[in-house]
């Protein structure tokens, strides 16, 4: 069976529409009909060259919904659910080994040194037709919603149910989200669902700020509209003086995020999934900071098939706000027109392929 595939051949150039070969189906894998690809804030990253796990040429593309096409075996969802030709279904992104010591002994997956990602160290989502491999953990998709409202929920919404997991999110926590793309509207949907009486978010993008708040903030900030001083003193105001008792960073800058620890209440967590590429250094005032405030700096490394179902639980609960991400969609002979231009529109959060 061929399929037309999109491969990265060389960094920052134009992407090269392929016709190729997909290899006869093993026990256990499956084939999908893509029908919607996520465009990431990471894979703007791979583009250019900056995220060191990739090798050339790779068919980019970790976020995907498809149809199943081609089926070798009895094959059942992480649900029970059998599946079939003609099943919507979407994947976790990560494979691991089930087979390591952080698989098995210490139970966090997503630090297995053996898991392979579609799209990053294996040909993803850009293509017409992928080859889902066995160990692949699958969710069907039941209901009726549009394919590409869900492609978010396999990256940014299960690293935001990650991080969110890591925080020990109470009735009266204040919560600070820098950060309103992908990652930072599901961390807020997420952290409002757990009932955190103020969720404050931090951007750039007037867009983005009012659509966070249908997100469940309840105070937003254009951080090059206010100060340092005047963010810090609304929050100041709201704790008693304290602060924030947890920040998340979603924004991967590292100017935000210096200024974000300044934020925290002592005793809070400042946590970091939006970090997902080689950054340099950030200048911390140790003493100050960390060590009075017994801050506690939480990274978030991916996810895991558990934050993978509830991001897409999440999503199907409430599709019509999640479909407010949806910034654009393009077929996938004209992928060029939308990674040659990502960096030109900062008001996109998030564009599809579809078929
Ligand atoms: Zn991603
Ligand atoms: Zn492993």
């Amino acid at each position: 069976m061929k399929t037309k595939a999109a491969f990265l051949v060389e960094f920052n150039k134009p992407i090269q529409i392929q016709e190729i070969e997909l290899e006869p189906l093993l026990e256990g894998e499956l084939i999908v009909r893509i029908m919607a690809a996520g465009i990431c804030g990471s894979d703007n990253h791979m583009f250019k060259g900056n995220d060191p796990r990739l090798k050339l040429p790779i068919v980019l593309g970790h976020e995907g919904v498809g149809i199943i096409e081609e089926i070798k075996s009895e094959k059942k969802d992480i649900f029970n659910k059998k599946l079939k030709k003609g099943d919507m279904v979407i994947w976790d992104r990560g494979i691991t080994c089930n087979n390591c010591y952080y698989c098995l002994i210490k139970k966090e997956p997503w630090l297995c040194p053996n898991r392979e990602v579609y799209g990053i160290t294996r040909n993803g989502c850009y293509s017409e037709y992928l080859t889902l491999d066995k160990k692949t953990k699958i969710i069907k998709i039941e209901e009726d919603i549009d394919p590409s409202i869900l492609v978010p929920s396999s990256c940014s919404g299960a690293t935001s149910a990650h991080a969110v997991e890591l925080c020990d999110i109470k009735l009266d926590s204040t919560v600070v989200i820098i950060g309103a793309g992908p990652l930072g509207v599901y961390c807020s949907k997420f952290i409002s669902q757990k009932g955190a009486k103020n969720i404050i978010a931090l951007d750039t993008i007037n867009n983005r700020l009012d659509l966070i708040k249908e997100f469940g903030a309840n105070k937003i900030f254009d951080v090059n509209r206010t100060t340092f001083d005047e963010r810090k003193s609304y929050i100041c105001k709201i704790t008693g003086g304290r602060g924030a008792d947890i920040i998340i960073d979603c924004s991967g800058n590292q100017s935000a995020i210096r200024d974000g620890i300044k934020l925290a209440a002592p005793g809070g967590s400042f946590l970091i999934p939006g970090v997902a590429i080689p950054l340099g250094n950030v200048p911390i005032e140790l003493y100050e900071d960390i060590s009075k405030k017994n801050l506690r700096m939480q990274g978030v490394w991916v996810s895991s098939t558990n934050h993978f179902s509830e991001a897409v639980d999440i999503t199907l609960r409430n599709k019509n706000l999640f479909k407010k991400i949806i910034s654009y969609k393009i077929k996938l002979n004209d992928i060029n027109e939308a990674f040659l231009n990502l960096d030109k529109n900062r008001n996109i959060m998030k564009g599809v392929i579809v078929s």
